[in-house]
């Protein structure tokens, strides 16, 4: 594959910041991808290259200039060649000299552009580059927004319905039927309820449990659905303690805490229970906990193939969030998932909490065959566009069968 232009340029997430928006051109077809941003972040994610006036003009330059440079005399036969090839260029461990964004929108583009030189869907694609059996994942819906996402009105940063109907539609339908009879429930004790930033409403609630007890009405209406959260205990970390609702929880309290919720509640998983500093709490909730929910790292392991390797040999979790622009290339994101399902664990596709109209992880979350994906709330369409895709997938895959 021999690219012949390269255009880059600025875009707005859904928080309105700017982000990398790449188009690369061969001959005969063209590619798009563009990149979201996070704000709950791990240590060590590698680096989004941003200038101090927040924009992204330096990824851009990096992008048309010295990366068109590069690719200009070269001609690539996969995926995995560009993607050694932008790391080599790069020359550091975390991305930060091009920018990890401004390297992962090369590689995303590039995949799409292989899959249309071959005539396949992108799913496809990715499947047959992982060696992968693609499958629909559940929908995660984080339908209440709280922590960094929502200025803390819930302490917990996602309170999620994982749906799993027999088929993409049905769990799309069940996902949108469910998130107005929620808005209804809330809007009947709350005398306002603004929405957060991942698309889902942020209610304010003085317990912990009252938006499981309502997520509960939900489930109990619907019978392929139930409940997960993202904690995102990095931002909840205070000392050596964890700060929910202005109550101080020593780690074994939270875990107690969970322990009643996992009781109490219809939970399927949690992710992100504990701090990336608090690894031996990890270890001691997926010991307790883990065979009832699956235990999520996202902050922890930061789709790190190494990460990964070391969460494996001390047991921390039992599934991975797999965010591509948390290590910069799609080889690297298809390392983490072959590390995740080596271990026996599942893994989780995720957006970020700022996102873009791209619907890559629609098909890497269906190519990979993934266990679920968190796309965010209903309420904002860019979230919806991978729900589309998602749909959209599923009809291509059905005729591709046929
Ligand atoms: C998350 O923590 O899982 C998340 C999607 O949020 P962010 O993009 O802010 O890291
Ligand atoms: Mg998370």
């Amino acid at each position: 594959m021999r690219i012949s232009r390269v255009h880059a340029h600025t875009i707005s997430d859904t928080r309105d910041r700017d982000t990398i928006e790449t188009t690369l051109f061969t001959d005969k077809f063209e590619a798009t991808a563009s990149i979201p941003s996070g704000k709950s972040t791990g240590a060590h994610e590698a680096k989004e290259l941003r200038d101090d006036d927040g924009s992204v003009t330096t990824a851009i330059h990096n992008v048309t200039g010295e990366i068109a440079d590069a690719l200009s005399e070269r001609d690539f036969s996969n995926v995995g060649e560009l993607d050694a090839f932008l790391c080599e260029l790069d020359g550091t461990q975390d991305k930060s000299r091009l920018g990890a964004n401004a390297i992962l929108s090369v590689s995303i583009a590039m995949a799409r552009l292989f899959a249309q030189e071959a005539h396949i869907p992108l799913w496809r694609f990715i499947a047959d580059t992982a060696k992968t059996t693609s499958a629909a994942p559940r929908l995660f819906v984080n339908v209440m927004n709280g922590g960094a996402h929502a200025d803390f009105r819930l302490p917990i940063q996602e309170q999620i319905l994982v749906v799993g109907e027999e088929t993409l539609k049905e769990s799309v339908t069940t996902a949108h039927e469910a998130f107005v009879q929620l808005g209804d429930l809330l809007r009947k004790e709350l005398p306002e309820l603004p929405m957060g930033d991942e698309g889902g409403y942020s209610p304010a609630f003085d317990t912990i449990e009252r938006p499981f007890e309502l997520l509960t009405d939900i489930v109990s209406k619907w019978g392929n659905t139930s409940i997960a959260i993202d904690s995102a205990a990095n931002e909840l970390l205070d000392g050596n303690e964890y700060v929910l609702l202005k109550k101080r929880y020593t780690s074994d309290e939270l875990l107690e805490l969970y322990t009643q919720l996992v009781e109490r509640f219809h939970f399927h998983a949690i992710e992100d229970p504990f701090a990336e500093s608090d690894k031996q709490s990890f270890t001691k909730i997926t010991a307790k906990l883990g065979e009832k929910v699956i235990i999520i790292g996202d902050d922890l392991i930061v789709t790190n193939p190494k990460l990964i390797e070391d969460a494996v040999e001390h047991k921390y979790i039992n599934a991975t969030l797999i965010k591509p622009n948390q290590i910069g290339t799609v080889s690297e994101t298809i390392d983490a998932v072959h590390k995740t399902y080596d271990a026996g664990w599942h893994a989780v596709v995720s957006h970020r909490s700022g996102e873009t109209y791209d619907t890559f992880i629609a098909d890497l979350a269906y190519g990979i065959g993934a266990h679920g994906i968190k796309a965010g709330g209903l309420a904002q369409q860019q979230r919806l566009a991978k729900y589309e895709r998602l749909r959209t997938i599923e009809r291509e895959a059905t005729e591709l069968s046929q």
